[in-house]
């Protein structure tokens, strides 16, 4: 199965679905990863903060799949955001992975209040000017703080990671992302099992005429409208479900009806508070 890949405005490619490993327990992530590998994931998402970049390292290692083929993507932790904290973190991660370079390196959560992200977008674009991170972007940032970034630097970000999932379907913040190039990763695509999204009759019907799971429709949706998304699970049967999306296609008229859904519910903290 070839996934497709989307063209980021640094001119690398990712591809478009790949595995989340938030919540999942650092002594299960090797194990999780290397199936997710095995069954044909190529695109990891982790984090500092889910303290699993070690087993995610570890599971790349032992595949045997050559460095080039697998996207990998972490992220800053809030509390080294800053000139002086940013480097450290970044080779820790780094030494963690057990790798010499990520393909995707984001500042986690604005933190506005902290006043940090855009001296840390600069330490950013010096990783990316060394070559070990491949790519650089942020995550949770509402247009006015790349605006805010955008005053202080000419690096646009590659991606933008928000929450995202049919009942917040940050319509205006993809628009924003559209206009200045920047590519939108969607965090908590199924809803993080939050709220009943897979058993809403928008999308169970969708999965009755498709003959497949409302789980399959709703990364389905996520990638009929172009949105990179890395569903999470701690089960290799769901695994493989979730990575079997490309036989079928949602209709116009499925798609609104599932955007019909937005009700603007945010599961995480709001990006301005948090
Ligand atoms: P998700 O929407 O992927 O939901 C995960 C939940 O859905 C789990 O409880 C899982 O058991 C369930 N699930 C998975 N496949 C299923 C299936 N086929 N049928 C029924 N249920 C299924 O939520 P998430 O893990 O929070 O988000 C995905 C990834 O996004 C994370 O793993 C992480 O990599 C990233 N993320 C980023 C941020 C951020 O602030 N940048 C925040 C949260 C998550």
């Amino acid at each position: 199965m070839t996934v497709p890949t989307i063209t980021l405005n640094d001119g690398n490619q990712i591809p478009q679905l790949g595995f989340g490993v938030y919540l999942v327990e650092p002594d299960q992530a090797e194990r999780i990863v290397s199936d997710a590998l095995e069954i044909g994931y190529r695109h990891i998402d982790t984090a500092k903060l889910y303290e699993n970049e070690d087993g995610v390292g570890r599971a790349v290692a032992k595949s045997g799949i050559p460095r080039e083929d697998i996207w990998i993507t972490t992220k800053l932790w809030n509390d080294d955001q800053g000139k002086d904290k940013a480097p450290a973190a970044f080779e820790r991660s780094l030494d963690k992975l057990g790798l010499d370079y990520v393909d995707l390196y984001l500042i986690h959560w604005p933190k506005p209040g902290q006043g940090t992200f855009v001296e840390t977008w600069q330490v950013f674009e010096e990783i990316k000017a060394s070559g070990r991170a491949k790519s650089i972007g942020v995550s949770n940032f509402q247009p006015h703080h790349l605006e805010e970034l955008f005053r202080h630097s000419e690096t646009v970000p590659s991606i933008n990671q928000i929450e995202l999932h049919p009942r917040l379907i940050q319509q205006e913040n993809r628009d924003f992302a559209r206009r200045h190039g920047i590519a939108i990763e969607s965090w908590g695509p199924l809803g993080q099992g939050k709220y009943p999204l897979l058993d809403l009759p928008e999308i169970t019907s969708a999965a009755e005429a498709h003959g497949v799971t409302p789980a399959q429709v709703v990364i389905r949706w996520h990638l009929q409208h172009g949105l990179i998304v890395f569903p999470k699970t701690n089960s290799a049967e769901r695994a493989k479900t979730n990575f079997d999306v490309f036989g079928f296609e949602l209709t116009d008229a499925e798609m609104a009806a599932i955007d019909g859904l937005d009700d603007g519910t945010r599961g995480g903290p709001d990006p301005d508070t948090f």
